[in-house]
């Protein structure tokens, strides 16, 4: 027989012995509402309060990593052609005027740039013997500049085919997989001898002959997907795309980095190895276990694309660095030429687009990083890009100080769900590529528009050390979470931590395994009722139950939009919305509710102390990307300011799509506005700035903090302020394409 408990003998019981998971086993779902689960869930420690961190303890600059001091990186990257035609003084001048510290230099692999004798290291045919490697790292050396050896791992010719078969990646088939433009040039396997014994040879010869300060490897791991490859070693991994196979690619990304690292070592301790990443959620390699490892974040982001449309790309992959390298150094390469699905890698693009991305660069915390392909044409058959590059390079090297961020102001966190971004198809009603992508610049958008400041951070590091500063977390379909990342997430609630989740988050566990239910379904109150169902027609509607504060601002309607899919549940108490079922939309004469009133939830809101948890059972943030509904916008807004208790430690009033970014810096605070308000800012390339007038700025600053100026670096002025309390208030007069408001303390 099934005690009937009331909740206050389950909390006994619960608190007593019995693991929560077990306690809540042990009742039949019609004993207990769900209301009661929640309240178990994150009960049993008493909440304790999430204060504004105190500023950090000042650093040495001199007492960090070389690499940390690196404000501006610069890359023309080499050609075959270029030993015979780029003039290398004029090279290192363009660069070293312009205020560069480093320079990326081609030793590469597909080509050798220098008299290279490792086998298949073939010889430009340009190249006639010359040193030109060497001659380009005298310049640079001469001129103050680091230099980083960049290699390509990625590719090789039929020599090396021919004597190493097993180097190549292949098809099911057995087929060799040969570059698609190139088709002489076969694609290597990491998984072979080739990146173990061929790579290292490389390593070595450079190590031997030059002096430089670090090694990079272009085109190695993937960006975005993992690879699939039927070689001899990758038929007995496990399938690519699963986490068996993800995994198994971990291991080796990992292996091939620490051994690369040791190489570069070997000439001196501090030189260090770093590889090409981005792809920003969509990462290839673990970004926690790679965040750890990685001296250095290459984000090979190097433009707009069409998968990727959205002006914000760039700051995107910042905050992505920012939550893996908690400080090390992360650089954004900005493309200076066309990049996009017709591309021109030797044509300047818009300028405005490129300091766009250079902007976004500074804003979400990375060092600049600008890239022209070829010198040939760089310094000859299109010279525009030098200006954009050297302008904005020498802006920056003059505020330096307030542009390098120690750590965001933000109190709001987006978990970025790696696992669900790279191996999750999307539920059975609407597998697409691009699910999850759509859902990343779905919650992106909503933040940008609410001009609300938030970080990422990575499901593999929801420790609450890292955490505790958030007000809240935002799970936006994270499907993927093991059991002890549900655990993390419930003693963040239990600390005081408020939650919005969406559609099928938790359902499944890190080995892409569906649970019977949510991970999360005690926490959250709630329990499924059916499998997805997605639409055919109209997409399903909220229907409003009774007032609430996160429907502020709807009126004259008893419903809402709901979302393409969502996860029927059972029934709650006094629920806010309900399912009012998708119907019919054509035609017409039947474009009418069957069911107009249901008991199955459309959002499921708890309370409990000072925690606020919110769950939307439909892929809402997915859902606005694609349509631009300003319902749906305005209803995660208001759900956010409800969960966050609207306590944005960061407010910015006033007109235009902006992006912003608050960081504690060295000095003192900068608060950082981009302007996005532009008929190009969903596709195509900015050409032309939309000003924008006044911004007022409130900021919530730790106690005691005295300020002393508030400085705008763009249009280099210094504006009045005044401190209420705690809050530090200023106005931005206007905003062009990016204003820094930049405050000193002391
Ligand atoms: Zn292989």
């Amino acid at each position: 027989m099934v005690r009937m408990l009331n909740r206050r003998t389950f909390l006994k019981n619960s608190a007593a012995s019995l693991p929560l998971a077990a306690a809540i086993q042990t009742l039949t779902p019609a004993t207990i509402s769900a209301e009661t689960i929640a309240h178990a869930a994150i009960s049993g420690r008493a909440p304790k309060l999430i204060p504004l961190p105190a500023r950090l303890a000042p650093v040495d600059p001199s007492t960090l990593p070389w690499q940390q001091n690196i404000r501006r990186v610069a890359q023309s990257n080499m050609t075959e052609h270029d030993p015979a035609v780029m003039n290398i003084e004029e090279w290192a001048d363009y660069w070293h005027s312009a205020g560069a510290d480093i320079v990326f230099i081609s030793v590469t692999g597909i080509l050798a740039f220098y008299p290279s004798k490792v086998q298949f290291h073939r010889h430009g045919k340009f190249l006639n013997g010359r040193d030109f490697f060497g001659e380009c790292v005298a310049a640079a050396r001469k001129r103050g500049m680091r230099v980083v050896a960049r290699m390509s791992p990625d590719l090789n010719w039929g020599d090396a085919l021919e004597a190493h078969p097993e180097w190549a990646m292949r098809d099911a088939d057995g087929s060799v997989l040969f570059n698609d433009q190139e088709p002489r040039l076969f694609h290597t396997c990491m998984f072979t001898s080739y990146m173990d014994d061929y790579v290292p040879a490389i390593m070595r010869e450079i190590n031997l002959l030059y002096d430089v300060d670090c090694f990079y490897t272009n085109g190695w791991p993937p960006i975005g997907s993992l690879p699939n490859c039927h070689c001899a070693v990758c038929s007995k991994l496990p399938p690519s795309n699963t986490t068996a196979y993800w995994n198994a690619f971990n291991d080796r990304v990992l292996e091939l980095w620490h051994k690369y690292d040791a190489i570069a070592k070997e000439k001196k301790p501090e030189s260090f190895f770093f590889a090409n990443l981005g792809g920003n959620v969509r990462c290839g390699p673990n970004l926690d276990r790679l965040g750890k490892t990685a001296a250095w974040f290459q984000a090979d982001n190097q433009g707009r694309t069409s998968d990727d449309p959205a002006i914000w790309g760039c700051s995107l992959q910042g905050r992505v660095c920012s939550a893996m390298m908690e400080g090390k150094f992360a650089a954004n390469v900005t493309a200076a030429y066309s990049t996009g699905s017709v591309r021109w890698r030797n044509a300047s693009k818009n300028p405005d687009e490129a300091r766009m991305w250079l902007n976004e660069t500074v804003a979400s915390g990375m060092a600049l990083y600008y890239h022209f392909i070829g010198s040939e044409a760089g310094f000859g058959e299109d010279r525009r890009w030098q200006k954009v590059g050297s302008d904005y390079f020498q802006w920056a090297k003059k505020h330096d100080a307030h542009l390098k961020p120690r750590r965001s102001h933000a109190n709001i966190a987006v978990v970025m769900g790696q696992r669900t971004q790279l191996l999750y198809p999307g539920p059975a009603t609407a597998h697409a590529h691009d699910y999850m992508r759509e859902t990343t610049h779905g919650i992106y958008a909503t933040l940008l528009n609410g001009r609300f400041a938030f970080d990422f951070v990575h499901e593999d590091r929801l420790e609450i050390e890292r955490i505790s500063k958030y007000r809240a977390l935002l799970l936006p379909n994270i499907a993927m979470l093991s059991d002890g990342q549900c655990q993390q997430i419930r003693d963040y609630v239990r600390s005081g931590g408020s939650i919005m989740a969406s559609f099928e988050t938790s359902l499944y566990d890190e080995n892409q395994q569906r649970r019977a239910e949510f991970g999360l379904a005690d926490l959250l109150g709630i329990n499924k009722s059916g499998d997805v169902i997605g639409t055919n027609g109209n997409a399903y509607y909220g229907r409003i139950e009774r007032s609430h504060p996160i429907l502020e601002g709807f009126s004259n309607t008893n419903w809402l939009p709901g979302a393409q899919n969502r996860v029927p549940l059972k029934p709650v108490q006094d629920p806010v919305l309900t399912v009012v079922p998708g119907f019919v939309q054509y035609p017409p004469e039947l474009a009418y509710p069957p069911a107009s009133h249901t008991d199955e939830p459309a959002l499921v809101l708890r309370e409990v102390a000072s925690s606020r948890l919110a769950y939307f059972p439909g892929d809402i943030e997915r859902t606005f990307w694609l349509t631009g509904h300003g319902d749906l916008l305005r209803l995660m807004h208001n759900t956010i300011r409800w969960i966050t208790h609207d306590e944005a430690v960061v407010h910015v009033d006033g007109d235009g799509f902006i992006e912003l970014f608050a960081w504690e810096t060295t000095p003192g605070y900068a608060v950082h506005l981009l302007n996005y308000t532009n008929p190009n800012a969903h596709h195509g390339w900015l050409d032309t700035v939309y000003r924008l007038g006044p911004q007022t700025v409130g900021m919530t600053l730790p106690r005691g903090v005295k300020v002393k100026a508030v400085d705008l670096l763009r249009s280099e002025d210094t504006i009045p302020f005044r401190l209420e309390g705690s809050v530090l208030r200023f106005t931005v007069p206007r905003v062009d394409d990016y204003e820094i408001a930049a405050v000193t303390v002391g």
